[in-house]
């Protein structure tokens, strides 16, 4: 169910523009509008949940589509040889600011400890 005020919601929805990388049906991937590596794609569920453990939770499967959309982002950015890094911010201490569920794929070069 799209949620109308949610920002990614509005981008699965074609009301707000983004750069589309992969779509399936069920997931979306664009790029981030303020990158902070050379490669970030943001991987969204076309379905609103609001973070990585409601999603976990509700629907384990769609879960999994989100992660092989992912996968297959990482390969065609050519990051599968050096690697990457793929996030949830999840709440308040995780820093989430956009309360739709999206992993951050991050890579293109090398990117430091986690918490720096
Ligand atoms: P969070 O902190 O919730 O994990 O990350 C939200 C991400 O969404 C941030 O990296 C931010 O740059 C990105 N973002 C915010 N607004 C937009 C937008 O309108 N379009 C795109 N493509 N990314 C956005
Ligand atoms: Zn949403």
């Amino acid at each position: 169910m799209s949620t109308p005020d949610c920002l990614f919601c509005r981008i699965v929805a074609g009301e707000i523009p983004a750069t589309v990388v992969r779509e399936t049906p069920t997931t979306l991937a664009f790029r981030d509008i303020d990158p902070k590596a050379p490669v970030h794609v943001l991987v969204v569920t076309k379905e609103h949940y609001a973070d990585v453990a409601t999603l976990g939770q509700g629907d384990p499967a769609l879960a999994g589509e989100l992660l092989a959309t992912a996968a297959a982002v990482a390969g065609d950015e050519g990051l599968l040889g050096d690697g990457f890094r793929l996030m949830f911010n999840t709440g308040g201490y995780g820093g989430q600011e956009v309360f739709h569920v999206h992993a951050h794929l991050l890579g293109g070069a090398p990117l430091g400890p986690m918490l720096a």
